[in-house]
């Protein structure tokens, strides 16, 4: 099947280079080029990806990615030009799962996107050994249900509106409950590639996810910390 990416750039030069470039490997490639199109855009084609530049005139990047995420799940990767931008993206509830620093290789991006794509179809890790009830792709903890198939998570049979990126960290610490993984790790195996050392990403989606799924995210009973080491699912409830 082949996938669609949807490209929102300003800069022409840019723009024409993405496209060129994903078509030749294989991806169907749709374009805007302000933050309102991409809004427009992304309704029309619904994208299996898309890659958003921050400053955009219009709307800016920022703006459009919350707004996309109000209705679609489809990850959503933020070009940036600035360090201080990616200090946005992670403190801020904008819903992004991913972002690259301009200027990047095609080689680099090419990666990201792969590993963005996968966690789409990625299936159960096969070491995982859940001591945690597990009914073929669900998995039970406390008040806790997570539908690995579906996609779905519900607390106590409310749903949990998770993004792309909360809900693989939440399925891959639950699959090995009582497992202690560092920050690098949980990098390098729910984000997919080497991130460059970010710890903070690791940290503000922990916090994202808390605060949508514990009672009490300051006191959690599902995600752990292991002060000094990193996080795991509390398989004891
Ligand atoms: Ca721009």
């Amino acid at each position: 099947m082949q996938r669609l990416i949807l490209v929102v750039e300003d800069e022409k030069p840019i723009l024409d280079i993405l496209k060129f470039n994903l078509e030749k490997e294989g991806y169907k490639v749709a374009t805007a080029e302000d933050g309102e199109e991409a809004i427009i855009m992304a309704r029309q084609v619904n994208p299996d990806l898309i890659l958003l530049d921050i400053m955009l005139p219009k709307v800016n990047g920022f703006d459009v990615c919350k707004s996309i995420r109000g209705w679609s799940d489809a990850p959503i990767i933020m070009l940036t030009a600035k360090s201080e931008e990616v200090d946005k993206i992670l403190g801020l509830e904008i819903g992004a799962d991913d972002y690259i620093t301009k200027p990047f290789s095609m080689r680099e991006l090419s990666a990201r996107i792969k590993a963005n794509m996968r966690r789409l179809s990625a299936d159960l890790p096969e070491n995982g050994q859940p001591k945690t009830r597990t009914n073929g792709s669900v998995i039970e903890s406390g008040n806790l249900k997570i539908d690995c198939d579906r996609y779905e998570v519900t607390e106590s049979g409310n749903p949990v509106d998770l993004t792309l990126r909360e809900f693989e960290l939440l399925k891959f610490l639950a699959l090995q409950p009582e497992k202690v993984f560092s920050r690098g790790t949980l990098l390098e195996k729910v984000w997919g590639y080497e991130f460059y050392g970010d710890d903070r990403t690791v940290d503000v989606t922990v916090r994202r996810l808390r605060e949508k799924i514990e009672a009490d995210p300051s006191s959690p009973k599902y995600v752990m910390t292991k002060r000094g080491v990193g996080y795991y699912f509390n398989g004891e409830i």
